[in-house]
């Protein structure tokens, strides 16, 4: 059944909804990962094949005023028009151009500098263990590791021409992989990365699928980053950032770990629906408004629905009861309801407002003084006690969220 879908996160920790445009551009990959969100991925090939320039040039034109756009989808260097695309997004006057990547293209010099060229600015590179034996096994591409890292190579030897160019890697953890976090960092330290992004796997599309196989507990995931934490130079901490996880699973970590996924919309071709689980007239059945726009853009062969991410947060995602009253809860998005199906909410419990000495003497129950300080409680209270800290908060969170999330 549908549910009314509502702006899910708290502007001051995603971003400003708007600010960020994903631009799915590319058809096809290279890669055939495991874990991929994007499971229907004989559908748009079929459909994106129909996208054309001015498709592109009239969504980037219905975008102000956007501060950033990211071409997403399958793997975007495959689209012939790729560099093109950038250059009409630079003069479209957007500040900040990026792509979301495998990599695998830019091991190709000449490809690398052309983008770089046209005006990209900001490169997150997608790759999943420190050697090909796990990344290719996860990609179920042999070669992948060696071109990827190929790719990394030449954007370090290319920031000499371009000095503000941005480069972060984007790590899906996973079960196979969550145990080599730390080689995986130490095989990119020549790298120079500017962010270590590590999305946890979110079991949507395959990773649905492949349930057992890959999606980690999160408090084993937590326990990981938090051994982490204590051998990492302060260098290479300050540069690493989990994210997918909800804050009140991560109060151990320390809080500069602690990232987010930001908001961003996409506009979806017809047929592309991203939601294809919940069913037939699923989409006909959301209300329109500020995260649901349909036909917004029309293109030469079909029409383009503007879809946010805080759509799909608020349809995959789920809270229980016990989550009103967390000092975490208004930006929060929730978590994904299959893994509370399979796993039970017992790693997320909610942190509640610590009690002022005023409020204590008034009323014995307390206020909410913000999420920088909180206790939990629950049904594993204490399990999760200490301070929890407000999820990304801080300069220097991730520019970018790697997740591509199903608008993507
Ligand atoms: S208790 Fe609920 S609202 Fe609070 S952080 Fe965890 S999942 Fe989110």
């Amino acid at each position: 059944m549908a549910r009314t879908p509502q702006a899910s996160q708290d502007p001051a920790v995603g971003g400003r909804l708007g600010d960020r445009l994903h631009l799915c551009v590319g058809p096809a990959c290279n890669n055939n990962c495991l874990f991929c969100i994007e499971d229907n991925r004989e559908v748009r090939f079929g459909l994106l094949g129909d996208q054309t320039g001015d498709d592109v040039r009239r969504m980037l034109a219905a975008s102000p005023p956007a501060g950033q756009v990211v071409f997403v989808s399958a793997e975007p260097t495959l689209n012939p028009a790729l560099p093109e695309y950038i250059r009409m997004a630079r003069d479209a006057g957007f500040p900040s151009v990026g792509v979301i990547t495998n990599g695998r293209r830019l091991a190709y010099l000449p490809y690398a500098r052309a983008l770089l060229e046209a005006g990209l600015d900001t490169v997150q590179v997608s790759i999943h263990g420190p050697d090909a034996r796990t990344h290719d096994a996860l990609t179920r591409s042999r070669g992948s590791f060696v071109q990827t890292v190929a790719g990394l190579a030449n954007l370090l030897r290319l920031r000499a021409d371009f000095p503000a160019l941005q480069v972060n890697t984007a790590y899906c953890v996973n079960r196979r992989n969550l145990a080599h976090v730390q080689a995986f960092l130490a095989a990119m330290e020549p790298l120079r990365i500017d962010q270590f992004v590590f999305n946890v796997v979110t079991p949507e599309g395959r990773a649905a699928k492949h349930f057992d196989r890959l999606v980690p507990r999160a408090s084993d995931v937590v326990d990981e980053f938090a051994r982490l934490a204590g051998t990492l130079a302060p260098d290479t901490l300050r540069r690493v950032y989990l994210l997918d996880l909800p804050p009140c699973a991560t109060a151990r970590l320390p809080r500069s770990m602690r990232g987010w996924v930001e908001r961003y919309f996409a506009y979806e071709m017809d047929g592309t629906c991203p939601l294809p689980e919940w069913g037939d007239g699923f989409v006909e059945a959301i209300p329109e408004g500020e995260l649901f726009r349909k036909d917004t853009v029309q293109g030469d062969r079909a029409s383009y629905t503007r879809v946010a991410k805080d759509l799909h947060d608020s349809l995959a995602r789920v809270k229980r009861p016990e989550c009103g009253a967390c000092v975490h809860a208004p930006s929060c998005p929730g978590i994904v309801r299959l893994y509370v199906d399979r796993n039970g909410w017992d790693e997320f419990v909610p942190v509640l407002p610590v009690p002022g000495p005023e409020d204590v003497s008034a009323t014995g129950t307390g206020s909410a003084p913000g999420p920088s300080s909180g206790r939990s409680t629950g049904p594993s209270s204490g399990s999760t006690a200490g301070a929890a800290a407000a999820p990304g908060t801080r300069a220097g969170a991730p520019r970018r969220g790697s997740r591509q999330g199903p608008p993507a």
